[in-house]
């Protein structure tokens, strides 16, 4: 049987979060969003799902609200 000793080498390390954007790590504590777009067969936004530092998140959480402004306004 094969034995993994170093199975349990990452316990008690932190678990690191990756910005979808920079790709930098996000620090414990440091502000952040979660960018999450409605899935849309026009459109490919489901790719830019995922957590974001929150000044990375602005630009991508603009066009959100604007997607969703005009799904409103396409359903009327
Ligand atoms: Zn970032």
């Amino acid at each position: 049987m094969f034995l993994d000793l170093n199975a349990d080498r990452f316990e008690g390390e932190p678990q690191h979060q990756y910005c979808h954007s920079c790709k930098g790590v996000i620090r414990q504590g440091e502000p952040t969003e979660m960018v999450r777009f409605d899935p849309d067969p026009n459109h490919d936004v489901e790719s830019l799902n995922g957590l974001y530092h929150a000044a990375c998140a602005k630009p991508f959480l603009r066009m959100h609200r604007a997607m969703q402004a005009m799904n409103r306004f396409l359903r009327f």
